[in-house]
């Protein structure tokens, strides 16, 4: 170790550093060396140093009697680590502790509420053009009979004895760093820090109570099965002041009797019969915009696709755009004839000649392809 390195010098701020910026500077060059993240051999002994440094420039004492004295101010020979709280430097590096975490170090730190999810159907079009809908779920709020205190009006919460109120009791374990202070929840209170003689009548002592919640839901245009909707600060209460969860809304959309969704593209099928597939035709075809006038082109084969431009539906968060409508022709044999049309198709039928026109091999490959897939 180097030992004759300044303090100062080591945490790489100067001697006039608030309290603050000491440590920060700690926690980054911690960051850097901790001999989990630093495999370099000399980063333990790099550690250390910070530690040390430290541990004298955030004790206002120490950091007094070092500015004055320097090393021999503050040194009674070896340092005892178990005076740095290490759990609290790391908790956000290591991810013990933190919101969500379960230490019991941070067990009465603000932690956020979870996220709810909840599920609602919709139809097609809804999905398509967006809508609002209202929606009703179920999340914990704060109790209004103790105003989230947990004790029945007029009684007290006593703080807990064990733990003086903070949830949490230290023990002190050894490490190749010396020792080092840890802290567990206290079994007294369960980590809550203090104890409700008479728990609210209303809520358990629990300081919250479930209550149905109803909301209006925008629902934007262009929105597809799955598509999931975050309505910020609308979950569960957080907890010792913390910010609340979300809410998220995933939706499910209902299939249509004509179209089919293929992101923001509709398709369809159309029937044509032979006269309309074989001389053409001016019809109007169903979109989600409404009737659209569309021309059958002379001689259309089966299974033609005809693609109708921003015709589909509008994409999400985009004005103005589109995607596209698919048009699948099905030619449709007539499978009863009148006297009339059967007279009528022999006689167009002689005129077709009885020729066999058998297909190139071509026809069979394509369909082994498509079936071999
Ligand atoms: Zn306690
Ligand atoms: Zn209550």
């Amino acid at each position: 170790m180097a030992e004759e390195r300044d303090y100062y010098e080591i945490l790489g701020v100067g001697r006039s550093a608030s309290a603050e910026e000491i440590k920060n500077a700690f926690r980054n060059s911690a960051r850097k060396y901790h001999p989990d993240i630093n495999k370099d051999p000399d980063a333990e002994d790099k550690f250390k140093e910070i530690n040390e440094a430290y541990q004298v420039l955030s004790d206002p004492d120490k950091r007094a009697a070092y500015d004055r004295y320097g090393r021999a101010g503050v040194s009674g020979g070896g340092f005892d680590y178990q005076s740095v709280d290490f759990s609290d430097i790391f908790g956000d590096l290591f991810g013990f502790g933190g919101f969500g975490g379960g230490s019991a170090r941070h067990r009465n730190s603000p932690r956020r509420g979870d996220d709810i999810r909840h599920r609602i159907t919709i139809e097609f079009l809804e999905a398509c053009f967006g809508t609002t809908k209202e929606i009703s779920f179920t999340r914990d709020e704060e109790c209004g009979r103790c105003h989230g205190k947990g004790a029945e009006p007029g009684t007290n919460v006593v703080r807990c004895a064990s733990c003086g109120g903070t949830g949490e009791v230290k023990t002190i374990r050894n490490t190749m760093f010396g020792q080092m202070v840890q802290y567990q929840t206290c079994p007294n209170c369960g980590g809550r820090g203090e104890t409700i003689q008479t728990p609210c009548s209303s809520c358990s002592g629990r300081k919250v109570v479930r209550k149905t919640v109803r909301k209006a839901l925008t629902i934007p245009a262009g929105v597809d099965n799955g598509t999931r909707i975050r309505l910020s600060g609308e979950g569960q209460p957080g907890q010792n002041g913390g910010p609340k969860g979300d809410l998220y809304v995933e939706l499910a959309v209902k299939p249509h009797e004509l179209f089919r969704r293929h992101d923001d593209d509709i398709e369809m099928g159309l029937n044509l019969n032979v006269a309309q597939a074989t001389l053409g035709d001016e019809i109007e075809i169903p979109t989600i915009h409404g009737m659209e006038k569309f021309i059958v082109p002379p001689g259309t084969q089966p299974g033609k696709v005809f693609t109708l431009k921003k015709k589909g539906v509008p994409k999400l968060q985009r004005k103005d755009e589109f995607g596209d409508q698919h048009v699948m022709v099905t030619v449709v044999v007539p499978r009863e004839l009148t006297e009339e049309q059967q007279e009528l198709m022999i006689a167009f039928g002689r005129t077709l000649g009885t020729e066999i026109q058998p297909q190139d091999r071509g026809f069979w490959d394509k369909i082994k392809d498509k079936l071999n897939g």
